[in-house]
């Protein structure tokens, strides 16, 4: 009958790493692999991301005879039977996916004994014909163990009821003896002591991890006009996949149409749409075939794609606690990830109405006071990690560093001396210009405009170039809130002074300002420009491997993964074998073509050494990013294919660049007759209305063209 075959390996975590490539356990997994190869029952309780399939996965590896795991969604079985394949496992599912010939196919290896793992739903396991073949099961291999993942689904209290899992208890009389493990990322404890009852778990080990998640940055952004603007330049600047959330299918269309059109590889997701596109822009997404995924609620459960890099919450969150599941699905695999909600107070009244629409009073107050816990989330000042996770009952001594109000502590910054230079330049100027040409004269901007009326001769010209336009835009607007100065309101708004600006000119009164998170660009960990370079690399090889095979990317290898090598550059087998989840099958199965790539690469960049990383050049710098890759000789097109940027972006970095003089050489991107033409262009017209440039050219003249000379026509006008 079942025993354990742990003799075959020195320690655990010499299984570990042979299996699935990782070096150690994280928190609370141990334990659990322990309970279990100890033939007890037990509940792990782990945030998403945590870990839970390690916690039967490898114990199932271990032991004779098979190991059933109770999934309830057949795409997450898939997933999760494909990356176990890959990691060289026999593992399988059961379920209506399958025709008729197949699964017999499949009931024929496990009886065979080939097969470690099965993943079966809910409703098979505990359908009448079912359940003979799984007797048979157990008298000619033997069953390990039950795993029941998603356990909160036995719930009412959980968020994901399902009645089937209710009659998962009928496994303890039929199947007595065999362990049982219940895993749940569902933190209260009301859930908790449901799933021990119902399933009726023996003398469980509960084993409950931190629902810290630590890699996750927390942020609230007002929500006003610019919240598009916004979302773009962050969709833009985060490199990877991530998802949006809005409350309305209406809205969701419009913000997947708009990303669409700003070129963004988006898709909608929400249940009006067919069941087949629903399924196919999910397919998409979790193959990397588009980035962005903008979606109501129903998209979710179910997603266990490890490498969302972000979350935003478009709309405001239903509760606190389907907050921190829907952000949780953001960095599963520990990888820096950011969560953003957009918060307005008109999102406010919106719900409120539907609320009012309740029939149950009961309900409304339930309702009502679950919004008031968003809202106090969204207005707080304190650390946001420390309200999440007070909510759940876990008590965080010390502030996090990883959210917005940890970060941009209020009350805020000093800035006096900014709001001083800010006002008497709208003094100077003499109270009859908007923001947008405040700034420019505060940055010393080089514009035709501001020559024309002379301001680069004030005395406010250039004192701002400290400072970005993004932020002098947060001062402005945090003046104007504060009441501290004045915008006409005509349709042309013009920034006036008021008694409280002279205070504040007069040096009577102090300004402090909240700067937000993300200005200062929303740098997802600091890489240098060659481990990006060579990062894009590898994943663009992922992409074809897995395309190869009709798999995720991400379960060839995980993000974290590739990482790891595009930091320690392995040239080797035996140094490939080393990289965290490269596990045996892995370094058989991907390590030549890997290591290819890697040798490949470090020779184009001259880089001879193995074990030593290079010396980082320009850390997170976008700019600097793209100057490198232009170095490297990568066309503009393939600088935005390697960086999954806009190719829009890319110029404008160039053209920023030849500016700024920096490493970029005109003549490479345009050639000198067509340069003279635009210049001429150019000089006619002024360098602030390209659509006009660009009709006088005609279209044989692309607009990036005219871009990239514009740069060079600046410098020189700025030198002259
Ligand atoms: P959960 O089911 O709890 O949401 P998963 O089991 O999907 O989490 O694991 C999340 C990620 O963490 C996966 O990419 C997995 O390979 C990785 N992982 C799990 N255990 C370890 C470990 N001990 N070391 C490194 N990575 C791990
Ligand atoms: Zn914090």
């Amino acid at each position: 009958m079942t025993s354990t075959s742990t003799a075959a390996f020195p320690s655990l975590e010499a299984a570990l790493k042979h299996f699935f490539g990782y070096d150690q356990f994280r928190l609370q997994q141990r334990a659990a692999i322990e309970a279990v190869l100890n033939q007890q029952d037990a509940l792990v309780v782990m945030p998403t991301g945590g870990g839970k399939s390690l916690c039967y996965q490898l114990p199932a590896l271990l032991r004779l005879g098979v190991t059933i795991v109770v999934s309830p969604l057949i795409a997450l079985m898939q997933d999760q039977v494909e990356a176990l394949n890959n990691n060289g496992i026999a593992a399988t599912f059961l379920n209506s996916s399958l025709d008729l010939m197949e699964a017999r196919s499949r009931e024929y290896d496990l009886l065979q004994g080939r097969t470690k793992l099965l993943y079966v739903a809910p409703e098979r396991l505990l359908s009448e014909n079912f359940w003979p073949f799984l007797t048979r099961l157990q008298q000619q291999v033997g069953l390990a163990g039950f795993a029941i993942d998603e356990a909160h689904c036995v719930s009412e209290w959980g968020h994901d009821f399902r009645p089937e899992y209710r009659q998962l208890h009928r496994l303890r009389s039929a199947f007595a003896g065999i362990p049982m493990l219940a895993l749940t990322a569902t933190a209260t404890e009301r859930v908790r002591q449901d799933i021990v009852q119902q399933l009726q778990l023996q003398k469980p080990e509960v084993l409950v991890a931190s629902f810290n998640r630590p890699n996750l940055y927390y942020e609230v952004r007002p929500k006003d006009r610019q919240t598009y603007g916004h979302l773009l330049q962050q969709v833009q600047s985060i490199n990877g996949a991530g998802i949006i959330y809005c409350l309305s299918r209406k809205r969701v269309d419009e913000i997947a149409l708009r990303l669409q059109n700003d070129g963004i590889a988006a898709l909608p997701y929400h249940a009006g749409l067919p069941d087949l596109t629903r399924a196919e822009n999910q397919r998409r997404f979790i193959r990397d075939d588009v980035r962005v995924m903008v979606a109501t609620i129903a998209f979710g459960m179910g997603i266990n794609k490890p490498d969302v890099r972000f979350v935003v919450h478009y709309d405001l969150p239903r509760t606190l606690e389907s907050y921190y599941q829907e952000s949780g699905r953001a960095g599963r695999d520990g990888e820096p990830a950011h969560c953003t909600v957009y918060f307005g107070y008109a999102d406010v009244s919106t719900v409120n109405y539907l609320i009012d629409q309740k029939p149950d009073e009961r309900e409304q107050n339930i309702a009502r006071q679950q919004l008031r816990q968003v809202i106090d989330y969204a207005e707080s000042t304190v650390c946001r990690r420390q309200i999440q996770l007070g909510y759940f009952g876990e008590f965080l001594s010390e502030s996090c560093d990883r959210c917005d109000n940890c970060r941009f502590p209020k009350p805020k910054q000093d800035w006096t001396i900014e709001a001083q230079k800010f006002l008497s330049c709208v003094a100077r100027c003499r109270e009859r210009f908007g923001m947008t040409h405040i700034i420019d004269v505060l940055r010393g901007s080089g514009k035709k405009r501001i020559r024309d009326l002379q301001h680069d001769q004030l005395s406010t010209y250039g004192i701002g170039k400290d400072r970005t336009a993004e932020e002098w835009k947060i001062l402005g607007r945090s003046l104007l809130h504060q009441g501290l100065l004045e915008e006409t309101v005509d349709g042309f708004p013009v920034l006036k002074l008021n008694a409280a600006s002279w205070q504040v000119l007069r040096k009577q009164l102090t300004v402090e300002v909240a700067m937000p998170e993300g200005l200062q660009g929303v740098a997802t960990g600091t890489t240098s420009a060659t481990e990006d370079g060579l990062l894009a690399r590898l994943k663009a090889l992922r992409k074809r491997l897995a395309d190869a095979q009709g798999v995720p990317p991400y379960v060839v290898f995980t993000e974290t993964t590739l990482r790891q090598m595009a930091q320690r550059l392995p040239q080797s087998l035996d140094a490939f074998a080393r990289i965290s989840g490269v596990g045996s099958r892995k370094l058989e199965q991907y390590g030549q073509t890997f290591v290819e790539e890697i040798t490949a690469f470090c020779g184009e960049q001259g880089i001879t050494a193995t074990a030593t990383p290079p010396p980082p050049l320009q850390t997170g710098d976008t700019h600097a990013i793209t100057r490198q890759l232009y170095q490297q000789g990568h066309s503009p097109d393939q600088i935005a294919e390697l960086r999954d940027l806009r190719r829009s972006t890319i110029i404008r970095h160039l053209s920023d660049l030849i500016e700024a003089d920096d490493g970029v050489e005109l003549d490479d991107l345009v050639s000198p007759e067509r340069q003279q033409t635009i210049w001429a262009a150019l000089e006619e017209v002024g360098g602030d209305r390209l659509g006009e440039i660009r009709d006088r050219l005609g279209d044989g003249y692309s607009y990036d063209e005219i871009r990239l000379v514009r740069g060079y026509y600046h410098r020189a006008k700025l030198e002259s």
